[in-house]
């Protein structure tokens, strides 16, 4: 049975949030909580929901100019319009948590990010340096869109592969599967302190590879994947990361161990040397040698 690659957000409006408080929880993570603002018009869908976000990089005054559907191809070219200085960064990111409404709180929603390069030295991405500098009561917009861990494919079993920029989805899908599941969870980190325990089914075996300095992200953990049995068929296949580790899962899985291509789901979060998003000419500028 084909079962479709993603599962669509219940609504893609454009939604204005705030930061409400920051919390640096290891070397390199932070996680900023977001909520206020139109957080009611947000369906959370667990798993790995993930979300556009627009950061206020030129100014909140940048925020109002984005187009609606700026996550498809005519609403991004109207986003471009936007001039550079004042039109703010899209990234993509991750539910890491949803928490709906009390009587005394409005709902809430954690995102993860990764620290990565150094503010100090400018090779940190601008969404990783928001992060570690945004206050509370900063602007943002989301547009939500939805899953790519399509649950349809199967949640009793499962095989997840990720570097550290796939741990709070990881974490997510953990979240939304039932009990009983079972199956193995391999997170590549770039330290110890880095591999944030989640909670689990307990049949969800989770395999910490802490990635030594100079040793390419997502090689350890498609090395550790081809050690690794797979669960009984038919299982659901989940990898996400640095595009080599996301297509690697893909092809070890399906190419060389004869799983069935629709049982995988996988997406390339980020690539080595190209800001995201990787345009074709962004990737090939990135591919030159530097002067
Ligand atoms: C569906 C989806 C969900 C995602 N969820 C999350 C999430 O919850 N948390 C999270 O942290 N990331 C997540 N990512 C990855 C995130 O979008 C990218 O890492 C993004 O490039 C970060 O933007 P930036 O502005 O910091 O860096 P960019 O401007 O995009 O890149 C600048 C430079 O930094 C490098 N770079 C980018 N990311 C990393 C990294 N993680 N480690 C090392 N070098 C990097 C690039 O290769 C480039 O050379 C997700 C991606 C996708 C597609």
């Amino acid at each position: 049975m084909a079962y479709s690659k993603m599962v669509k957000p219940a609504s893609a409006e454009l939604i204005h949030l705030t930061v409400l408080r920051t919390q640096r929880l290891a070397p390199h993570w932070i996680r900023v909580t977001l909520g206020g603002g139109e957080i009611g018009g947000f369906t959370p869908m667990g798993y790995d929901q993930w979300f556009r976000l627009f950061l206020p990089i030129g100014g909140e005054a940048g925020l109002e100019r984005v187009p609606a559907k700026a996550n498809k191809a005519l609403g991004y070219l109207k986003f471009l319009r936007i001039p550079d200085g004042e039109r703010p960064v899209m990234r993509n990111y991750t539910v890491r948590a949803y928490r709906p409404a009390t009587p005394e709180s409005d709902a809430e929603i954690d995102v993860d990010f990764v620290l990565h390069g150094s503010a100090a030295d400018g090779t940190a991405g601008p969404a990783s340096r928001w992060a570690e500098t945004c206050r509370p009561g900063e602007s943002v917009l989301i547009i939500d869109e939805g899953l790519t861990f399509n649950p349809e494919r199967g949640t009793d079993r499962v095989l997840l592969v990720g570097d550290e920029t796939a741990l709070p989805a990881i974490a997510g899908i953990s979240a939304s599967l039932p009990a009983s599941a079972t199956g193995t969870a391999i997170i590549e980190v770039p330290s110890d302190e880095d591999a944030l325990e989640f909670p689990r089914p307990p049949g969800l075996e989770v395999v910490w590879i802490i990635r030594p300095h100079g040793t390419a992200p997502g090689e350890l953990a498609l090395a550790t994947l081809r050690d690794t049995d797979l669960p009984s068929v038919p299982f659901h296949a989940y990898g996400a990361g640095e595009q080599a580790l996301a297509s690697g899962v893909r092809k070890q899985l399906v190419g060389e161990r004869g799983v069935d291509k629709g049982q995988v789901s996988f997406c390339g979060y980020w690539k080595i040397g190209a800001a995201s998003p990787a345009s074709k000419a962004a990737r090939e500028q990135a591919a030159e040698p530097l002067a």
